[in-house]
Parts: structure tokens; sequence; C-alpha cells
């Protein structure tokens, strides 16, 4: 007898790293590791988070109407062709899981975000992974990368963890160089930290294109990480194959019911926005200034910061987190020379950036 074998193809995933909320001793640290709003929740959602504690017995509504609808009259999209998941990492999920399988390839960049990799893997299918333009995703290498077997391309606009962004312009280059048959997964995780005028056009191709899915989050600006509200746009044809395969209750009654107030508070958004582009702005130039280091352009709520002089990426990784700060430090992402730092508060940025200049003072 034998025991149950795993698939040759999930025994191929190296797990996903979360971002760390404690030191190794265990003590709580300011997480500046998983890009999450230094605001919080905005406040209407968590009174709707509370109404919705007295009707726990009920199972939420399968086809969340009401939240379709706060996202179609919010963004100006059709309810009926948007797909939903417990985060958009789910949403990715099911880009892989119904238009890719074992023989098949998925095109991601290689500084990219880790689930890309794993919901390939976890379908069997081929990852490719295409070389970065000094961190920034390379529409010319994606492209050369293409094959018969290409079935999806997931880009990430801004990306994560470098930061960087595509132009409307290359994006549509990007479309209009794949074959109709290759699904485009534009994952907008970051996309309300670009200003206006940055918009990328994805939206837009998701309601013209038979190939474009733009994915979506409420983890990110809207505070809502804890609650897990991903949702993604494309076609009739490709969002009626993935709900065949989604979990029938994606989100619970809680989660719904605090993502439509979120959506509701402009405000709270406005500022979460214009907070992390005056810091974002403010850590990137005193990191610019600091010998050996230098900051990945962001325009999410992050920045890569690369350490190519005597201090090294794991050194400073460990004196932040010795002062009280978690940073996402990722070899295993091939990165061993940066640290992704989360834009927190005011006065957590000013302390960060004390930290890397007495680490930088004593490495040289
Ligand atoms: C944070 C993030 C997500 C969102 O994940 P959720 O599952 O919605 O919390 C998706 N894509 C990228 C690139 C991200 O960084």
């Amino acid at each position: 007898m034998t025991a149950p074998a795993p698939k040759s193809w999930i025994l191929g995933i190296a797990p996903y790293v979360p971002g760390r909320a404690t030191s190794e001793d265990g003590r709580k640290v300011v997480k500046l590791s998983s890009n999450e709003n230094p605001f919080g929740t905005p406040e209407p959602a968590r009174a709707a988070y509370r109404d919705a504690a007295d009707h726990l017995e009920r199972y939420p509504d399968a086809a969340a109407i009401d939240l379709r609808a706060a996202l179609a009259a919010h963004y100006g999209v059709e309810a009926e062709r948007l797909i939903y998941g417990t985060g958009s990492d789910e949403v990715l999920h099911l880009a892989a899981g119904t238009f890719a399988g074992p023989g098949d390839e998925i095109i991601h960049v290689r500084y990219g975000f880790a689930v890309y990799e794993i919901a390939t893997r976890r379908v069997g299918a081929t990852p490719v992974v295409v070389p970065d333009r000094d961190y920034a995703t390379d529409v010319d290498a994606i492209l050369a990368a293409v094959t018969d077997k290409t079935k999806i391309v997931f880009v990430a606009n801004p990306n994560n963890p470098t930061g960087t962004y595509s132009t409307k312009d290359e994006i549509a280059r990007l479309h209009a160089g794949l074959p109709e048959s290759v699904l485009l997964v534009l994952d907008q995780a970051y996309t309300e930290y670009l200003d206006p005028e940055d918009d990328d056009g994805g939206l837009e191709l998701a309601r013209t294109a038979s190939n474009v899915l733009v994915t979506r989050t409420f983890s990110k600006i809207f505070g809502l990480a804890s609650e897990r509200v991903g949702w993604g746009y494309a076609s009739p044809e490709i969002i009626n194959a993935m709900h065949r395969i989604r979990a029938p209750f994606a989100f619970s009654i809680g989660a719904q019911a605090a993502a439509i107030a979120a959506l509701g508070d402009a405000g709270f958004v406005e500022r979460s926005r214009s907070h992390n582009r005056e810091w974002r702005g403010w850590f990137s130039e005193q990191v610019d200034a600091l010998p050996g280091l230098r900051a990945v352009p962001s325009k999410a709520n992050f920045v890569l910061v690369l350490f190519e002089g005597l201090l090294t990426a794991e050194d400073a990784y460990k004196a932040l987190m010795a002062a009280g700060y978690a940073t996402r430090w990722l070899p295993g992402q091939g990165l061993p020379q940066a640290l992704r730092i989360t834009i927190g508060t005011e006065a957590e940025m000013r302390d960060v950036v004390a930290v890397l200049r007495a680490e930088t003072g004593r490495a040289g």
C-alpha cells in the first residue's frame, strides 16, 4: 500500500511566504511588509461590518448582488461582467484554472507577484519567466516569450514587488502584440494609488477586447485585507466560464457590507492616495541620497530599495527589525539585494530613514 500521491506539479510549488508582523523573538513590530493601508479601515466599513454581525446564521449572497451593483455604479462596469473571489488572489487562481492546464504555458515577469507562479503550477501549467528592464516590465520580452502553448500573461500594473508601472501605450502595445487566444490578466491591485492621468486603460481594454481580464482588490487602498474581497472584469464569455469553478460563497456577509461601505468613502481613498504620494516621494529621495542605496521609481504604496553598496539588504532588514519595523526581504524571489518597504505613517517613514542612515554610516 502506498499513501496518496500529490500530483507532481503540486510538489513543485514553493509555498507563499507572507509578510511578517513579528520579529524573530516574537515581538510585535510595525508592519511595513504587506502593503497594507497605514490609515487602517474606513470608519463606515467598520460600522457596516459590525452591523452584519447580527446575521451570521445566514449564508451570504452567493451572487453578491449588492456589491456587484455598487462596483458597477462606482467604476462604470457592467454587473454581469464581474467575477469575484476571496481576495483577488482567488480570481487569479480562477483565471489559471479556467484557461490553462498541463502542457500549457503562462508568462509572468521575473520580479513579479509570487501568486502567479503558484496559480500556474497549481493547475499543472508551466511558468515562463521573462527578464525585466531595470526591474520594470519589458513588453518586448513578454511578446518574445509567447508560443503556441501560451494561454495566459499575468502583468501587475503597478507591479509588485518592484512598484514599477507600464503606461497606457505600453499596455495597449502588449495587448496588440498578443494572439487573441491568449488571456491578458491585468492585475490592478494598486491602481487606486495612481494619479488619474496615469490610468493604464485596463478597464476600457477589458470592456472592448475578448481576451483581457482586469483584477482589483479591497485589500490595499480600501483597508480591508482581512476580509478578502477581490473582483475581476472581462467579457461575458470569460466571466461565465470562470464562474463555473468559483466557490459558491466567495465572501462573508461582513466582507460584502464592509466593501460596499468602503467604496462609498471617497475621502478616505483620497487621503490615502495623497499621503502615499507625498511620503513615497520623500522616502524615495531620502533613500537615493544614502550611499549605495537606490529606490526603484514606484507608483504603488511601497518602494523597492536596492542595496548596491557596502550595506547589504539582509543587514538593513535585521537592523530595521531590531528597531521595530518589519520589511520584506525577498531572497526567495531572486532579490537578495533588495527590501520592499510599505509607505507607512510620516513618523514611521522618518524613523525608517533614520535607521537606514545610521546603518549606511556604520557600513561605510
Ligand atoms: C496585494 C496584491 C494582490 C491582492 O491580493 P488579495 O488577494 O486581493 O488580498 C493582488 N495582486 C498583487 C500584485 C498584489 O500585490
